[in-house]
Formats: structure tokens, sequence, C-alpha cells
């Protein structure tokens, strides 16, 4: 079952814990400096929103946990 990421890039503050935790799926934006979904895993055309597969649960929940302003949403599909 995929997990559905969303990213609160508003409320985002650019700790970098979230693609430190797991860079497969998240990086730094380059002209903002906020957290994005990395490209081969997005959905609706958004920066914000992704879909990670079973083998990402742990990496993209573990950023989730980490985010110090809890911005990340994982939920099961
Ligand atoms: S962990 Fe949260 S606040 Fe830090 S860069 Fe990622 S989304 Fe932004």
């Amino acid at each position: 079952m995929p997990f559905r990421v969303t990213i609160d890039r508003d409320g985002c503050i650019s700790c970098a814990a979230c693609w430190t935790d797991c860079p497969e799926f998240f990086e730094e934006n380059e002209e903002d400096g906020l957290s994005q979904v990395v490209e081969a895993y997005r959905t609706d055309e958004s920066l914000a929103v992704g879909e990670a597969p079973d083998e990402m649960e742990d990496c993209v929940t573990e950023a989730a946990d980490d985010c110090p302003v809890d911005v990340i949403d994982v939920v099961a599909e």
C-alpha cells in the first residue's frame, strides 16, 4: 500500500531534517530553500505532494516525525 505524502511548504522552516532523513524522497528547493518532493515521486504536478512506495514507509515516516513544525503528512492510501 503506497503512502500519500504532503508537505505544507508555507510552514516549512528549512531545517533540513526531512531531506537528511530521507533524501530519496525529500529535497531542498534551490530557489526558495523549502522542502519539496523529489520529482520522480511527485503527483498532482505539485512540489508539495507525492506518493511514496511501500519500501519508503520508514523513511518518510521518520522525516515526518522529525519535522520540528509538523508540516509533513503521511497517509496510507
Ligand atoms: S523537516 Fe519540516 S521544517 Fe524541516 S525542512 Fe523538512 S518540511 Fe521543512
